[in-house]
Formats: C-alpha cells, structure tokens, sequence
C-alpha cells in the first residue's frame, strides 16, 4: 500500500465519506481510500444477527462505531446471551427505521449507483390519544381524519399541514433558528394539534421537547414524506431486511471496491496533515503500524464533535472551534422485546407521553415503536414477534442512570398496560442507550448553516461528509445527502441536482 497513490482518502466507513467516495469513484474515476478504525463497515449501522453473538463481541462492536451500550434486560445480559433466548432474532442498533422507504435519499442515491436496498415498508400506524389506540390504515388520516380531534382541531392540523407541504426550501430555512414551539403557537392554540405535530416532530428529530426542535429543519422533513406522496401511516419509513441497514454503508463500501479503490479496517487516522493551509496526506495506525500516506484531498465523515482528535485545532479560528465543541447531542434509548407470539397489530405506534419534567427529563417524553417483524419477518423465528420501541433522550439525559431507569420502567409499563398478553408472552427485553443518534442534534442555531461546510474553509482539500455536516434533516437521509454535497464540492459536479428530486435535494 506505501507504493499506492490515491486522489481522495475518506476517513470512516460509515455513510457519509463512503457515499462521496462511491460517486467520486464510479462517476469521476477518482481512485478512494476508506480508512475505518472499528474492524467492521457499518459506523452507526449496525445489524446483528443475535444467533451469531455473544455479550462481550456484542458490547465492543455497539460500542466501538455506534456509540451505544446495553443497560438493562431481562433476563439479566449473561443469561440472556448465553442461554439461547437470542437464537433466531435480528436487530439493529438502536431502532433504525428509514425516512421515505424507497423515495428517501438512501434508497435514491443507492439506486443511482446500480445497488438498490431491500425495503420493508410501513404500511399502518396507531396513535394513543389518552390511552386509546387509533389505527391508521395506508394513509386513512389523509385530509385530517384524525378520529379523536373535533372540526377545530382538524381544521388547524390540516391548515398547518398544508403550510408545511406548499412551503418552499428558501421559507423553511428561514425558520431554521426558530423553535418549533414559537412557531407553531403563532400559529395556533389548539392542544390537539400542538400534540399531534410536536410528537410527530419528536419522531422527525429525536428531540422530545419543542422548544429545542428547529421549525425549519422539521418542516423540510414533513415536507419530504408528504411530496413524496406518503404520509406519517404509510411509507413515511421502512426497515431493511437482513442484514438490515449495514447493507447501506456496506453498498457504498462495494461501489468504491468495484471502482478500484480501497477499504482499509483497523486503520485509525491519527492526523490529517497539513502544510501550507493544504491538506497534505493522513498519518494513520494500521493495526498496530504507524504510517503517513499522502493524498491532496481528504474526506472527514467522523463526527464534527469528535474532529478535533485528529484535525489539529490550530488550524482553525477560536470561534469555529468553540462552535463545534458547543454542539449537543440527540440520543435515544432503545427496548427491544421478543414475544412468543404477536401482540401488536400496527406497524408504527406513537405514545405522546410516558413520563416528563415531573420525572426530571426536559420535557414530556415520547414514545415510538415499530413492529419490526410484522414489517420484515425474517427478523424474528416463525410465529414470533419482535417489537423495536424507542424514546428520546438529550445526550446527558441518556448518562443519567436514574432517568435511563425511569424510561425503562416505563416503557414496558405502557405495554403491559395496553397490550393484552404483553407480559404472558414476553420472552426477553433488552434496553440499549446511545448519546449519538444525531451528534449535532437538529435543534435551532444547530441546523442549516449552523453546521460546518462541506468545503472546509480552513483547510483547502478537506472535505467533511456525515450527518453532523452540511445537510439537512436527520440520520441515513443527512448522512447521505452530506456525501453527495462532498461529492459536489469535490468534483465541481452538481450531483445533487443529477441524484435528488427537488422534494429531497434541500
Ligand atoms: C442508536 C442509534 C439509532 C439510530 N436510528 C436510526 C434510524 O432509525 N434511522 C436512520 O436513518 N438512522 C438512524 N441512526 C443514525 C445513523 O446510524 C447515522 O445517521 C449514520 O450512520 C451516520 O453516518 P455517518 O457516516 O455520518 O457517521 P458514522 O456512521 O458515525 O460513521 C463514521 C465512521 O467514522 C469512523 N471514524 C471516526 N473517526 C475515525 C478515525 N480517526 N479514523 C478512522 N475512522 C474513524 C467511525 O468508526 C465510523 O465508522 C441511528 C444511530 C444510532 C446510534
């Protein structure tokens, strides 16, 4: 590899670098090295199939790229991991559903680049509404048909809808820095409307309270489902089949290997060196082996938070660098129970609250949960069913045992309590927590052009692509949409306009 001369090396084997890399590569015959630290693709994609791990592996890979740790289950973790309870099932870290099924930015880019994903769609939701379960059939709630609101509050939801919908990109970033809360108030009064699209917009973001969700970025997230023809009921997300979402950074990964470039594991880039204001190559640890590599353009796609480990600080002005540390986070934590048989008929179900500021979190405290085999079978054995549930937690909320306890117990409280054969038919449960579903969680002064430039301004020929960077919205879609920018800066080309449909190119 000392011999070899690359044109771009991307740091990371997640989403973001690797789809700049993948475009670069196939489109612009740019030779790409990908240099991950954690022995695996994935980042924070990560799937298991639980037949194949044991609680130590399993532990290191969450940990390692995806930020993420179990606390709790039942039974406890060695039991659970060395009994047999695990065989059959697959899951995902965290909960990982995917925006706009086939019509979002991974599947659309994927499919620009001949990979396609295997999606599960969602096709009906439930809603509790003061402890009543409402079922959502392929987008029933159309036309505001919302069974527990009267004619006002329709009138209000469908009218705020509809501003969303019609919005241009321009009006929505200039609402970037306003609350959702200031923005819907302006608008209106009504409780059931404020509900129904603050927890919508806690499902959009993973922030559960309003006056920390950015109107500008959920509107563009509202926005997209419904131009893309599909509601909060249907298709407004998939899950993947097995192996589950590794396959997207794993298809980036295969795109730039076809292309004749690189991927390089266990391979931690120590620094990005640079001279002269230009970036000049990396110095990386290959396992265990020091080496400098040169290259004239380099892709960061590790988290902006986490930049200053290996892009020295002097290189940048205070202030950028105050900025960036300033950032917080958005994490969740995660319940995933096995069930002997199925209990829950929805794909999607959103609960407005289990606990609030009375427990000591910020805000009222949402939750979501997927049917996760009920959508793709193949994710638990025959006749069984396997439910992925989350709640959102700001990143200290989720370092904090007392509150990551509460929002255990009450989790499966609410399905004991609304389910029928909830607790009977409970095999196992194990809760997870990550501080960094989203590491500059979408909140205003965080989104838009809050976050840093895919074209570093400091450093000519470093590049950032990941969905702390340029980008909007959340997640897979913002990991994504980071490397197309990348790929646009890099290349001078205008890949956002050749892969994105206007609903989900700003
Ligand atoms: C618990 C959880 C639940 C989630 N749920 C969803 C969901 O439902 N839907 C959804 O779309 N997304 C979800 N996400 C988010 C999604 O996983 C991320 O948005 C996506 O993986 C981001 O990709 P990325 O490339 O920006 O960053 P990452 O995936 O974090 O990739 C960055 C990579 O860079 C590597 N790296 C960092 N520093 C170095 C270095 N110095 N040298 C070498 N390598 C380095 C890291 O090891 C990592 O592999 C979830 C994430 C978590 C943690």
């Amino acid at each position: 590899m000392k011999n070899e001369k690359y044109d771009v090396i991307v740091i990371g084997a997640g989403v973001g670098g690797p789809t700049a890399g993948a475009i670069l590569s196939k489109k612009e015959g740019m030779k790409v090295l990908v240099l991950e630290r954690a022995d695996h693709i994935g980042g924070r994609d990560l799937s298991f199939n639980m037949s194949d791990m044991d609680e130590k592996s399993y532990r290191k890979t969450m940990g390692k790229a995806a930020y993420t740790r179990i606390t709790k289950s039942i039974p406890e973790p060695e039991e659970l991991f060395t009994r047999g309870y695990l065989k059959g099932w697959s899951f995902e870290v965290g909960i990982h559903v995917l925006m706009i099924t086939d019509r979002g930015r991974t599947n659309t880019c994927l499919t620009y680049l001949g990979k396609p994903l295997d999606l599960y769609p969602a096709t009906s939701a439930g809603w509790f509404h003061d402890g009543i379960l409402y079922r959502f059939e392929k987008g029933s709630e159309r036309g505001g048909n919302f069974p527990w609101m009267d004619e006002e509050a329709r009138r209000e939801t469908g009218k705020i809808n509809s501003e969303m919908v019609r919005m241009s990109p321009e009006t929505a970033h200039s609402y970037d820095n306003i609350s959702l809360k200031d923005w819907m108030l302006q608008r209106t009064k009504n409780p059931d409307t404020l509900e129904f699209h603050f927890v919508n917009a806690t499902m959009n973001t993973t922030i559960n309270s309003p006056d920390n969700i950015s109107a500008g970025d959920n509107i563009l997230m509202n926005r997209a489902v419904a131009r893309s023809g599909y509601r909060f009921s249907y298709s407004g997300c998939s899950t993947l089949g097995p192996p589950g979402f590794v396959q997207i950074p794993q298809k980036y990964c295969d795109v730039i290997g076809e292309n004749g470039g690189e991927i390089i594991l266990n391979a931690t880039v120590k620094e990005v060196l640079v001279e002269g204001g230009k970036v000049k190559g990396v110095s990386v640890n290959i396992n265990g082996n020091d080496e400098i590599i040169e290259c004239p353009i380099v892709i960061n796609s590790g988290m902006v938070n986490e930049m200053f480990t290996y892009i020295p600080e002097r290189h940048y002005p205070k202030s950028f660098v105050d900025k960036v540390n300033s950032f917080w986070r958005a994490g969740i934590c995660a319940v995933y129970w096995g069930l002997s048989k199925p209990v829950v008929n929805e794909h999607l179900t959103f609960v407005p609250k289990i606990a609030g500021v009375e427990d000591g979190f910020d805000s009222d405290v949402r939750m979501g949960f997927w049917n996760s085999s009920g959508m793709c079978p193949a994710r638990a054995p025959q006749g069984k069913q396997l439910l992925d549930a989350y709640i959102s937690m700001r990143d200290e909320e989720s370092h904090n045992p007392k509150l990551v306890q509460v929002a255990w117990e009450r989790m499966n409280q609410y399905m004991e309590d609304h389910y029928t054969g909830f607790k009977e038919n409970l095999e196992w449960a194990m809760c997870t927590v990550s501080d960094s579903l989203v590491p500059v969680a979408q909140a205003p002064f965080q989104v838009g052009d809050s976050k840093p430039r895919a074209k570093d301004p400091y450093i000519t020929g470093l590049y950032h692509a990941s969905d702390s960077s340029e980008c909007t919205m959340a997640a897979n879609d913002a990991a994504t949409h980071a490397g197309i920018i990348a790929a646009t800066r890099v290349s001078g080309h205008d890949y956002l306009s050749d892969i994105l449909p206007e609903r989900i190119r700003y």
